[in-house]
C-alpha cells in the first residue's frame, strides 16, 4: 500500500483505538505514525544504505519490531499508566497488515530465514508507478485513503468554523 491508503485508512482505524485506550492524537501525529515504518526503512534501505539493502521494507516491517514496541508499551503502562505506546504498536501492526507482509515472510518473520533482508528491484520509483496503475489493491486503497483524508479535512475544518 502507498501513502494515501496508509494515512487515510489509519486515521480511520485510530478513531476507535484512541476512544478505547483513552487518549487523543492530532491528525498529523496519526499520519506521521501511519507511515513511520516506511520513513524509517526507506531512509535506511533506499537512501542511506541503498547499495547494501536495496529494499524499503526492513526492521520496521518485522514482527520483531512489533514485539519491541509492545514491550515498550507494557513498560510505559506499568510505570505511568499511559496507553499511547499500545496505540503506536496497533498502528504499526495495521501498517504491516496493509503492506500484506505475510506475503514476504523473509522480512516479516526476520531473522527466521537469516540475518539479511531480500534485495528488491533497484528501479523503485518505476515499480511504484507500475503497481499504482496495474494493481487494484493499490489503486483502490489510494482512492479510498484519499476520500477518507478529504472527508476528515473537511469535517475538522467544518467543526473549527462552527465551534464544535
Ligand atoms: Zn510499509
Amino acid at each position: 500500500m502507498l501513502l494515501l491508503g496508509h494515512t487515510g485508512i489509519t486515521v480511520t482505524i485510530n478513531k476507535s483505538i484512541e476512544k478505547r485506550l483513552g487518549f487523543r492524537w492530532s491528525y498529523w501525529q496519526v499520519i506521521l505514525l501511519s507511515i513511520f515504518p516506511d520513513i524509517m526503512d526507506k531512509f535506511v534501505g533506499r537512501f542511506l544504505f541503498s547499495q547494501y539493502f536495496a529494499n524499503g521494507r526492513l526492521f520496521a516491517h518485522t514482527i520483531v519490531f512489533l514485539v519491541i514496541v509492545g514491550f515498550a508499551a507494557l513498560i510505559s503502562w506499568a510505570r505511568c499508566r499511559r496507553a499511547e505506546a499500545f496505540g503506536i504498536m496497533i498502528i504499526f501492526f495495521f501498517h504491516q497488515l496493509m503492506d500484506k507482509m505475510w506475503l514476504y515472510p523473509e522480512t516479516w518473520v526476520w531473522p527466521a530465514y537469516g540475518w539479511g533482508f531480500p534485495h528488491k528491484a533497484t528501479d523503485w520509483w518505476g515499480g511504484i508507478w507500475q503497481i499504482l496503475i496495474s494493481a487494484p489493491y493499490v489503486y483502490w486503497s489510494e482512492i479510498i485513503g484519499a476520500c477518507l483524508l478529504l472527508y476528515y479535512a473537511v469535517c475538522s475544518h467544518w467543526r473549527q468554523d462552527h465551534g464544535k
